[in-house]
Order: structure tokens, then C-alpha cells, then sequence
């Protein structure tokens, strides 16, 4: 059993809390590790560590201050395959989703190794006659990265490389339900280099959030997770008066346009809505399926759900894993039961999914439904699991329409072969990332992981220049010198 401890100043420690949780591997319900959870005490001496330390980081050169980020991305790369063996024991998802995500943290680095030339400034000469005016970017202080269960790994790298080459100190605090892969990745951060103080890692529940977003020595505070919490984080820390970015939760609409590659949609569409067990935030959980393109749709998706091979993400051959805990199967059971409460017909079933072997594993196997009311609860509810509902509508008008009458504004996508409904499409969808032809439009690590509506509360997004601006504040200076003055007629 692994202990997730907290990990501050440097140094490896129990929290003073006196709860703790067990971590479940979700194929097997074996307990695989503990974590405790972090007291307001802990919090306390991560934020004097991370503050201590910020005072040399922030003077310390960029150009030095990315050189533990080119370490780390090759100790990343070294131990990819230990660490995606960690990422599917606490979460699930396979070994081949676990080393995806792992490449799309590694592609964060690698970005915010460029950090020297994204943090420049501005300049311009004689705005008035000897007067120059320069705007300078400089780090925040103590920044705070609170991350959710689906992707332990790649989250919290859309966050901290770019706050500590930015010059920021941070403290990390992962969700209590996968906290081993953070503590591996901070064995690796150990070794790269970062001063001490320099990157905290503090575990725990809701509790410890609720302290990090009141607490005076945080400037900023990263966040990814549910909606009505992320609505909360962005409440709560801007009260606080701090900057934050808050990343919801997401009901993703695919629209499949009869002149679409049915098999190619398939298959791309059974990734999103399948992959990860659905437990993404990209995840396809509605198609809406125009005029024609519903029966072969349905019936493609159909076959390829019913194939689909269900069990332990570290077993070969296996395309996906458990969901994360057996309430949560428990209550997707419950979604799909209702769906079809609400008169949507279930085409596949997943409910009562068992894994030869893993009688505790918290399995659902792919489901499809057609015929989910547009109206009802379900086409609104993010059910965070393997279930894609199917709606119809008879053109391209009234599937736009559908896609932006949702709370939500995470990802929409079109299947089609047709240019000019495409150029439609990406501009008319009220979301932040929009999908051409693709089930996950998850953008690279050099773009901003946008979300609009519901699904993001804040201004600036995590990766790339978004996570640039949003780690650094803006300071202008307008100077003038003697030898200017005395020339300025
Ligand atoms: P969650 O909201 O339950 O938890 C996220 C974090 O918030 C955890 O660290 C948890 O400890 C903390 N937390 C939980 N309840 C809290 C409360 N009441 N007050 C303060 N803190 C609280 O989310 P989850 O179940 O871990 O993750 C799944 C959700 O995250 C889904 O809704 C998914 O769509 C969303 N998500 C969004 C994105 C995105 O980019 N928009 C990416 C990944 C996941």
C-alpha cells in the first residue's frame, strides 16, 4: 500500500489531518494505497514553503528556471511506462489511454520550456518626445492547482509548468480519489531540480479546497472539475480577491450530417463516447443525428458498442476500463434507467456488466440510447460515464440549434463531407472547442484548452499563452531619462 503524502518544502510528510482515505484500484476494488487528507495546518506550511521560496524563484533567470522543465520532460519520457501502469491502477482507463495522457502532459513541458520567448513584454520608443513605455510581465506569487480524478496526470501539467517558469512557486493538490500519480510525479520533479518550496503537493477533500480559497498567502487559483464546484472555486477565490480559471463539466454533442463517412464516424465517434470509460470532459455523450444519417448511425455505433472489450485496463487487449468508484457505476446504472424512464430506447445495454475475474470492479459496458427527448433531463444531465443518447432532427438548422440551447459549451463536433457546413458549424457552435471530423478536439498543449458557458468560469484558459498570462501580471513603466529631457526641443 502506497501512502500519498503531502510533499512540502522539499520535504516528504504525513499531513497533520487525522483522516484518511483508501485509494480503490476500480477494476478490482482492492485497496492500493491510502491518502490522507490535508488539515488547514497543512495548507498553513505549504503556502510559508511555497512563499519562502518564491522570493528567490522569481529572481531567479528564466532562461535557469526552465532548465528543471527540459529534466523533467526527459524523466517523463524515461518513466512513462511506470507511471502509466500508475495512472490505470487508481483510475482505470487502460494502459494506451494512460500513455496518451501522458504525452499530452509531456507536450505541456515542452511548451512551457519556450517560456523565455512567451513571457516577453512590450516596448515602444518616444511615445512621447524622450519618453519610452515598456509593459513587463512578472510572476503572481503562491498559485494554487486543484485537479480532478479523470486525467491525474495531464491536468495538473495544463497548470504548474507554465505558473513555476513563469517564475510563481505552487502548491498541487490532486483529487482524493487518484493521488498516486501525482506522488510519482513529484519523486520526478524531486529529481529534476525545482528548489525547495518551489512546487508543494498537498492531498485532501473538498475541506482543503475550501482553505485554499481563502487563504491570504494564495494569489491564484487553477481549477478543473464538476460544474456547480467550479462555479463555487470561481465564487469563492475571486471573493477572496484572487485570479482564477475554472474548468467545469461538459454534455458534448456530436452532429452526424447524412453526407457523412459512416464507418469513419463510427469508429471516431465510439472512441469519444467510449474511451476513458466516457469519463472525459471531451467525451461525446449526445449525437444528433440529421435527417438521414440516423439509421445507419445507430446501427453502426450499435455494432461497435455491443463489441467493445470490457475489464481491467492493464490486461492486453482490453479497449476499456472500470468507471472510478461502484457509486458512480451505480449512479450511471441509475441515468440509464431513467433515459429510458424518459421514453429513449436503450439499443445497447450496459448495465450489469461483469469482468470474469473482478467481481468488485466497477464495469458498465458501452451503452447507446435513441431517441432521448431533447426536452428531458438526460440530454442535460453529464452522466460521466459510457453512455451516448442519440437524438434526431431533420437539418443542419435544428442541430444547431440543439447544440447551443445546453448549459454547457466544452466541445461540439460535426461529421461531415461537406466544406461549407463545416466553416458553418465552427463558426456558429457556442462552445469552446470545436471538432471537424474528430470525437475529442482536446487541443495541443500550445493552444488554450478553451470551454465556454458552463463549463468555464474565467477569462483565461490553461495551456499555452492562456496559462502564460494567466501566471504572470502586467506592470507598465513609462520612462524618461536627463539626457532625453534636456534634447527634447
Ligand atoms: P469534482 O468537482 O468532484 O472534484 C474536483 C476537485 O474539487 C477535487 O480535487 C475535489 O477534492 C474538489 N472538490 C469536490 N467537491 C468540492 C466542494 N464541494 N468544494 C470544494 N472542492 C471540492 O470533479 P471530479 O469528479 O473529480 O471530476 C470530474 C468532473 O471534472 C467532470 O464534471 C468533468 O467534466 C470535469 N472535468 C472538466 C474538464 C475541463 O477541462 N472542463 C477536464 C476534466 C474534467
Amino acid at each position: 500500500m502506497t501512502t500519498a503524502l503531502n510533499h512540502v518544502g522539499g520535504v516528504w510528510q504525513r499531513s497533520g489531518g487525522a483522516d484518511f482515505l483508501d485509494v480503490h484500484d476500480p477494476a478490482t476494488a482492492d485497496a492500493i494505497g491510502r491518502v490522507a487528507l490535508s488539515a488547514g495546518r497543512d495548507l498553513d506550511s505549504a503556502v510559508e514553503a511555497a512563499a519562502a521560496a518564491f522570493r528567490d524563484w522569481r529572481n531567479t533567470p528564466v532562461e535557469d528556471r526552465v532548465q528543471p522543465l527540459f529534466r523533467l520532460k526527459a524523466l517523463l519520457d524515461e518513466r512513462a511506462g511506470e507511471l502509466a501502469r500508475v495512472i490505470t491502477a487508481e483510475n482505470g482507463k487502460t494502459l494506451a489511454e494512460s500513455e496518451g495522457e501522458l504525452k499530452r502532459a509531456i507536450e505541456n513541458v515542452e511548451v512551457a520550456c519556450g517560456t523565455p520567448a512567451l513571457m516577453q513584454g512590450d516596448f515602444l520608443e518616444d511615445v512621447a518626445a524622450g519618453i519610452d513605455e515598456l509593459m513587463i510581465r512578472q510572476p503572481v506569487g503562491v498559485c494554487a492547482i486543484v485537479c480532478p480524478f479523470n486525467f491525474p496526470a495531464m491536468i495538473p501539467f495544463w497548470f504548474f509548468p507554465y505558473a513555476l517558469a513563469c517564475g510563481n512557486t505552487c502548491i498541487v493538490k490532486p483529487s482524493e480519489r487518484t493521488p498516486l500519480t501525482m506522488r510519482a510525479v513529484f519523486e520526478l520533479l524531486d529529481e529534476a531540480g525545482f528548489p525547495p518550496g518551489v512546487a508543494n503537493l498537498v492531498n485532501g477533500d473538498r475541506r482543503v479546497v475550501d482553505a485554499i480559497l481563502e487563504h491570504p498567502g494564495i494569489a491564484a487559483v487553477s481549477f478543473v472539475g464538476s460544474t456547480p464546484v467550479a462555479r463555487h472555486v470561481y465564487a469563492a477565490a475571486s471573493a477572496a480577491g484572487k485570479r482564477v480559471q475554472a474548468q467545469g463539466g461538459a454534455k458534448n454533442p456530436i452532429v452526424v450530417l447524412p453526407d457523412a463517412d459512416i464507418d469513419m464516424t463510427g469508429a471516431i465517434a465510439a472512441d469519444s463516447a467510449f474511451g476513458c470509460a466516457g469519463q472525459r470532459c471531451l467525451a461525446a455523450s449526445l449525437a444528433i443525428a440529421v435527417g438521414d444519417a440516423a439509421g445507419p448511425f445507430v446501427e453502426a455505433m450499435g455494432q461497435i458498442a455491443g463489441s467493445r472489450v470490457v475489464g481491467n485496463g492493464l490486461h492486453d487487449g482490453v479497449e476499456m476500463g472500470p468507471v472510478i468508484t461502484q457509486q458512480s457505476r451505480d449512479r450511471i446504472e441509475g441515468l440509464i434507467g431513467a433515459a429510458a424512464g424518459e421514453g429513449a430506447r436503450i439499443v445497447v445495454d450496459g448495465r450489469g456488466r461483469t469482468v470474469d475475474g473482478h467481481p468488485g470492479g466497477a464495469f458498465v459496458g458501452p451503452t447507446l440510447l435513441r431517441g432521448v427527448p431533447p426536452a428531458g433531463t438526460i440530454a442535460a444531465t453529464e452522466i460521466f460515464g459510457p453512455v451516448l443518447g442519440v437524438m434526431e432532427v431533420p437539418d443542419v438548422d435544428a442541430a444547431i440549434r440543439l447544440v447551443n440551447s445546453g448549459r454547457y459549451g466544452n466541445m461540439a463536433c460535426l461529421f461531415t463531407g461537406s466544406g461549407a457546413a463545416a466553416r458553418r458549424f465552427r463558426h456558429e457552435a457556442d462552445v469552446g472547442n470545436v471538432g471537424i471530423n474528430l470525437g475529442v478536439a482536446a487541443p495541443m498543449a500550445f493552444f488554450p484548452f478553451s470551454g465556454w458557458r458552463d463549463s468555464f468560469f474565467g477569462t483565461l484558459h490553461g495551456q499555452g499563452k492562456h496559462a502564460i498570462e494567466f501566471f504572470t501580471q502586467t506592470k507598465v513603466v513609462v520612462e524618461r531619462w536627463p539626457e532625453a529631457w534636456s534634447r527634447r526641443f
